[in-house]
C-alpha cells in the first residue's frame, strides 16, 4: 500500500515529506486513513538517538487515530467506516503470560513497535503515523467513542494510556494525593486522569505560567519546581508521584515527599540513569516504580473511561511542514499540551 507521511532520514536531520510502501492488508489487517497524528517526545528522543541507534529512514508517529477504509476477509471487530485508533505497539507474540493477561506491552519477546523497528517477520521495517494511511491487525486497535473529537483523541493512544495506567494500578482516587511532575503532553493528562478519578492533584512544573492552565484542568495545587525551596516546604503526605518529565531531574526532592509506602513512578525517559537517594527510599519504605503505555483492553477501558467524562487531551493542530517546529517547541517544555498534525494535509 502507497503511504505518504513525514520521515527522519538520518539521526538528528529536520523530518522531510517521504513517500513509502507499507504492507499488504492481511486478512486479520484494517485499513485507515489517518485523521490525526500526535507528536510524543518519544518520537523526538528516538528521531535524535537520544535512546541509542535508531532505523532510518523513520516515519515517527504513534498516537494515531483514523477511519477504516478496508478490512481483510477474516476481519470480524471493525467495518469500514469504524473511528479507531493506534498506539506505541502493533503486534507481540501473542502467547507469553504478559500478552495473555493483556499486558502486551510488556511481552516477554518484546512487544512490535509502531515504528523504529521491525514487524513479526524480521525484516519489514514498520512505519509511523505520521502518514495519510496505515495497516494494523485488528487485535491492536481500540474503537474511538463516537463523542469525542478526533484531534484530542490521538495523544490518548500514548500520553493517555501512559498515564492512565499507573494512576490505576496505584489505585488513585478519592482520599488518595497524588502529584504529577512535568505539565506537558503526558502530565496534563495524568492531571485530568488523576482529577476525574477523584484525587487530590498537584501538579510540579518548572514553567510558572502554566499555573492557570493547570487549575483550569482542576490541579488542586500547582508548586513551581524552580526554587527548592517551595519542594522542601510541602507535607510528606503523597500517596503517588508521577513523573513525565523527558529531562533527568533530581529524584530526591520528590521521594521526600512521598508518605509512608508511597511510590513514585518514573515514566518520563530521558536516556540517562538517575541517581538514587538510599536513605530517602528506606526512610518511609518508599517504592521507586516504572510503568509503561498500557495494554489493548486497558486502552480500550481508558478510551471509554474519556468518552464517559468527556475528556480529551489540549492539542495545537498543525500541518506536517510545522513538525520541525514543533519538535524544538516541545523540546522547550513550549507545548499546551500536545502539537496533532493534521493527517489530511500529508
Ligand atoms: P513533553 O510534552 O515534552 O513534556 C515533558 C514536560 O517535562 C515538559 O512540558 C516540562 O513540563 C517538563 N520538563 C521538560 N524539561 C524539563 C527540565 N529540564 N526540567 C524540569 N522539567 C522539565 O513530553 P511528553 O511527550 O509528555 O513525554 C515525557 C517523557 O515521557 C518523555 O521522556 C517520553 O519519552 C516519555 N514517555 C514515556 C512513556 C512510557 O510508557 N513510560 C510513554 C510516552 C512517553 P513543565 O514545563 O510543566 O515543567
Ligand atoms: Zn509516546
Ligand atoms: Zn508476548
Amino acid at each position: 500500500m502507497q503511504s505518504k507521511g513525514y520521515a527522519v532520514l538520518e539521526a538528528s536531520k529536520p523530518l522531510v515529506p517521504f513517500q513509502f510502501t507499507r504492507r499488504e492488508l492481511r486478512s486479520g489487517d484494517v485499513a485507515l486513513e489517518i485523521e490525526y497524528a500526535g507528536i510524543c517526545h518519544s518520537d523526538i528522543h528516538q528521531a535524535r538517538e537520544e535512546w541509542g541507534p535508531a532505523i532510518f529512514p523513520m516515519v515517527p508517529g504513534h498516537e494515531i487515530a483514523g477511519v477504516v477504509i478496508e478490512i481483510g476477509d477474516a476481519v470480524t471487530k471493525f467495518k469500514v467506516g469504524d473511528r479507531i485508533g493506534v498506539g506505541v505497539f502493533i503486534d507481540s507474540c501473542r502467547k507469553c503470560g504478559s500478552c495473555k493477561a493483556g499486558l502486551e506491552q510488556y511481552c516477554v519477546e518484546g512487544m512490535t513497535g509502531t515504528y523504529n523497528g521491525y514487524e513479526r517477520d524480521g525484516k519489514t521495517v514498520a512505519q509511523g503515523g505520521y502518514s495519510d494511511t496505515f495497516i494494523i491487525d485488528q487485535d491492536y486497535a481500540i474503537t474511538i467513542p463516537a463523542n469525542l473529537d478526533m484531534a484530542g483523541v490521538a495523544p490518548l493512544l500514548c500520553a493517555g494510556i501512559t498515564l492512565y495506567s499507573p494512576l490505576k494500578n496505584w489505585h488513585a482516587g478519592s482520599g488518595k494525593k497524588v502529584g504529577v511532575i512535568g505539565l506537558g503532553g503526558l502530565g496534563h493528562m495524568g492531571l485530568k486522569f488523576s482529577v476525574a478519578l477523584g484525587a487530590h492533584t498537584t501538579v510540579f512544573s518548572h514553567s510558572p505560567e502554566k499555573e492557570a492552565d493547570a487549575k483550569a484542568m482542576g490541579a488542586h495545587d500547582f508548586v513551581v519546581t524552580k526554587d527548592p525551596k517551595n519542594l522542601a516546604s510541602l507535607a510528606k503526605d503523597f500517596d503517588l508521584i508521577l513523573n513525565t518529565v523527558s529531562a533527568d531531574i533530581d529524584l530526591t526532592p520528590y521521594l521526600e515527599l512521598l508518605k509512608l509506602d508511597g511510590t513514585l513512578v518514573l515514566i518520563g525517559l530521558p536516556g540517562k540513569p538517575y541517581e538514587i537517594s538510599t536513605p530517602t527510599l528506606l526512610a518511609q519504605r518508599r517504592s521507586l516504580a516504572g510503568s509503561m503505555i498500557g495494554g489493548i483492553a486497558q486502552m480500550q477501558e481508558m478510551i471509554d473511561f474519556c468518552g464517559e467524562h468527556n475528556i480529551v487531551s489540549e492539542v495545537e493542530v498543525i500541518e506536517p511542514s510545522y513538525i520541525n517546529q514543533a519538535y524544538e517547541r516541545t523540546v522547550k517544555s513550549d507545548v499546551k499540551y500536545r502539537f496533532v498534525i493534521d493527517a489530511k494535509k500529508f
